[in-house]
């Protein structure tokens, strides 16, 4: 819908905006009103450089879109009944709790053997675990590609499906050629468009799942869908959006926790939301209630971080990793709030 800065539009500039959207396949449909005309573009107005070249003219004021700038996460499009299944959960029917460590020390594999076992019993449908780790300081542990062989163990001997951060083309390539179940995205890759098409391409045609962390940058709702929309334009819909905190962080929080925009996100997608505490606050004693608060806002589910021995971990997990019996207790009442919140119907 175009308005114009005048009540009326001259025809000369009627007939520049007409030539404009014709040259995109669209047609422009004046409304005229008692006192203003507003011109409605019929056809598909989502062309970027369409609205461009419209938001240019001097004489306008604002395009209005009536169509989504996303045509598969939207919540109106025909994949709004898509359904995401995995470790037995599918995503709006139950709760998925993916927990495990921060990152896996290749030094001593039998934590994280130990961790994956004990998730498991806690209560997690998949097993998390950090191989490659993006990290801030260059100096810092960046993972190891050996960290792959224990997760795909810790996996076999648990039963549980894994989710691990790939943020190249080769991580991409010896994670799938593993069966690592669930990619991640990680916070500071989801503005990435490269490799978020390359995981897009790399997917499709196969059943993994992409879970996709929010920026720190990300300002609007429409960047994170529209990101999501990057890996499902290629054929592979399997997206869940993972809030995880943005910057500048609350003081005393790792970042600003952001579980709030759960019913937001839902309002304009049908992706599953499944939220990461761990990151958001950034510290074990508060990262139950961020998981709760998160539930409570209506998301799918968690990813948090857990180690058997928070103390003896690496990457985060010092700090942000619960111990299996807080995991246990978190899990227990994130199913209760996630009960409430879906009341079985008669
Ligand atoms: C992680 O999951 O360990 C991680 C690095 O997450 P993020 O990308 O959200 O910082
Ligand atoms: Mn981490």
């Amino acid at each position: 819908m175009i308005l114009p800065k005048v009540n009326r539009l001259p025809p000369e500039q009627v007939q520049e905006i007409t030539e404009i959207v014709e040259l995109f396949g669209c047609r422009i449909q004046p409304i005229v009103g008692a006192v203003r005309t507003i011109y409605a573009i019929v056809g598909d107005e989502r062309d970027e450089l369409m609205i461009n070249r419209l938001e240019g003219l001097s004489y306008i004021e604002r395009i209005d879109r009536i169509q989504s700038p996303f045509k598969l996460m939207d919540i109106r499009s025909d994949l709004s009944t898509h359904q995401i299944t995995i470790g037995g959960v599918t995503l709006g029917k139950s709760p998925l709790f993916i927990a495990g460590q921060c990152t896996i020390d290749p030094k001593n594999p039998d934590f994280f053997y130990e961790t994956a076992q004990a998730v498991k019993e806690a209560g997690a449908h998949v097993l998390r675990g950090g191989v490659w780790k993006p990290r801030t300081n260059p100096y810092a542990f960046q993972g190891d590609d050996k960290s792959l062989e224990i997760l795909m163990e810790a996996s076999r001997r648990s039963g549980l499906p894994v989710d691990t951060e790939v943020m190249d083309e080769n991580q991409l390539k010896l994670a799938l050629d593993a069966g690592v179940a669930m990619l991640q995205v990680g916070a500071r890759n989801a503005l990435n468009y490269s490799l978020l098409r390359q995981i897009g391409a790399a997917v499709a045609g196969r059943k993994t799942i992409v879970l996709l962390k929010r920026s720190l940058h990300m300002g609007t709702l429409n960047e994170f869908i529209s990101a999501a929309e990057y890996i499902a334009n290629f054929g592979n819909p399997n997206v869940i959006l993972c809030p995880r905190g943005t910057a500048p962080a609350l003081d005393g929080y790792r970042n600003f926790p952001d579980e709030s925009i759960v019913p937001l996100l839902k309002e304009r997608s049908w992706a599953p939301v499944v939220v990461d505490p761990s990151h958001s606050v950034g510290r074990a004693a508060y990262v139950p209630a961020c998981a709760l608060a998160a539930l409570a806002y209506g998301a799918d589910g968690l990813c948090v971080e857990a180690h058997v021995q928070p103390s003896k971990g690496v990457g985060d997990d010092p700090k942000q990793a619960l111990t299996p019996e807080v995991l246990g207790e978190t899990f227990r009442l994130a199913r209760e709030i996630w009960t409430l919140r879906h009341p079985v119907g008669p």
